[in-house]
């Protein structure tokens, strides 16, 4: 049996994770024929005794230099769908393509900041404004600073919508699903074809990405691209334009809707999108451009619901609602969450697990199968990369034998650095170099904040 061969460092290998996946165990590499054992890679000799891997979270509240490495991936592949690269054609970049906002309905005035020409508009100025039954005015004179805590707030939380709330978010990633077909039916009738000609000469393909607004309400910002049949590669037809793609997006937009299910108690509801969408072509040059919206997106691909200041984790029975550290507006939707869990006609939109996320269960960013490269190729891609070093050769030595069995016995063994690393970890992470990003994506442009 071969020396084995020990890795530098580790902690190098979890990339900078702050909260790595700890594995005990081996990696034995036998001989098919004869059954010798060739090669053994185990973790007894590695600092604490454990192999730390990175826990590649997209999620930035949670480990900011794994959510860096998929906010860098995202960037990239959103970029292939709108200007070629990754196995995607440039010519990609001449396909009529918006980048379209889905928003949610209004569940009541909440205080917000809006603004226009660069000016910043009182916030909900009404002069002849009754007060509600609360006794709450409904009308709010500020200009609210960009970090103004009270952004989001409902006017009276009393008569705030927090059940219409809670249902639109459980139910968004329908509605959105129902939105593509309906998207594909009216670009059809546009076309005066039925959808099966449709398919024959035109696809649609689209990425997304779900945003909370600060009143706890997820909103979808979707780049929506036409190509030819067989996706990006191939042109779409000459009929195919950005007018009828923008078009058949507001007519889907609008007419979508969606029943939630009725309970004792609860009538049933019909869930649409809001009123205002906003459409806007993607372009080389013009205002919105390629790299202005992957950054867009691949920066809401690592966010989930902390602008809303709920909580980032699941709520256990052990938890009291009333003693967790969350925002009011917050710990309302919350409840809602936790009522209508409990309704059994309910039961199946998961209210209680996903309370935390303020009934919002989707995926934060999806794409049709035909828009780009996928995550998982770009990873396979580095992992490919990263085949020479150290450890990577300790796990998968170059065998040159086809009828070599590799056999893992993996062991969860926690989550955190191993003790041996604490203080080497420490020091990493202070260090200015622990998170930065690829180069490609390097000049990518921050973006706005939470709305
Ligand atoms: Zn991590
Ligand atoms: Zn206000
Ligand atoms: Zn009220």
């Amino acid at each position: 049996m071969p020396t084995i061969p020990i890795p530098a460092d580790p902690a190098r290998h979890a990339g900078g994770c702050m909260q790595p996946v700890l594995l005990r165990g081996r990696v034995d590499h036998i001989d098919g024929a004869t059954g010798e054992l060739l090669h053994r890679y185990t973790t007894v000799h590695e600092p604490g005794g454990v192999l730390p891997v990175a826990c590649k979270t997209r999620r930035a509240s949670r480990c900011p230099p794994c959510a860096e490495v998929y906010r860098a991936d995202t960037y990239q592949l959103i970029r292939a769908g709108l200007s070629g690269g990754k196995g995607v054609p440039a010519t990609v970049a001449q396909h009529p393509c918006v980048f379209a906002t889905l928003t949610a309905p209004s569940f009541g005035p909440v205080h917000s900041r809006r603004e226009k020409d660069g000016r910043i508009l009182r916030c909900r100025p009404r002069r002849r404004s009754r007060d509600c039954p609360h006794g709450n005015t409904l009308s709010c004179r500020q200009r609210h600073s960009r970090d103004d805590p009270l952004l989001g707030e409902p006017l009276c939380p009393d008569c705030y919508d927090y059940t219409g709330s809670v249902l639109f978010n459980t139910s968004a990633p329908e509605l959105w699903r129902r939105f593509t077909i309906t998207l594909r039916r009216a670009l059809a009738r546009q076309a005066g074809m039925s959808g099966t000609a449709l398919a024959a000469q035109l696809r649609v393909s689209y990425a997304k990405v779900a945003e909370y607004q600060r009143r706890g309400v997820v909103h979808f910002h979707a780049i929506i691209r036409l190509d030819g049949p067989a996706g990006p590669a191939t042109a779409p037809p000459a009929w195919a334009t950005l007018d009828m793609l923008t078009g058949a997006i507001v007519q889907a937009a609008s007419t979508v809707h969606l029943e939630t299910p009725a309970a004792p108690g609860l009538p049933a509801r019909t869930l649409y999108w809001g009123r205002e969408h906003d459409i806007r072509p993607v372009t080389a040059t013009g205002d919105l451009t390629d790299a202005k919206v992957a950054a867009y997106v691949a920066k809401y691909a690592t966010k989930a619901a902390e602008c809303t200041g709920t909580l980032d984790r699941r709520i256990t029975p052990a938890d009291r609602l009333a003693d967790l550290p969350i925002r009011e507006h917050a710990r309302r939707l919350i409840a809602a969450c936790l009522r209508l869990g409990r309704l059994p006609a309910l039961s199946g939109l998961r209210l209680t697990a996903w309370a935390h996320m303020l009934g919002f269960r989707g995926h934060f960013s999806t794409k049709s199968r035909s828009y780009s490269t996928t995550l998982s190729a770009l990873r396979a891609d580095r992992a490919q990369h990263q085949r020479d070093s150290s450890l990577a050769a300790s796990l998968w030595p170059v065998s040159d034998s086809e009828t070599t069995l590799v056999i893992a016995h993996w062991q969860f063994a926690g989550q955190g650095p191993p003790p041996a690393l604490l203080s080497a970890a420490a020091i990493r992470l202070t260090g200015p170099s622990s998170s930065s990003p690829p180069k490609e994506a390097s000049h990518a442009p921050a973006s706005a904040d939470c709305p």
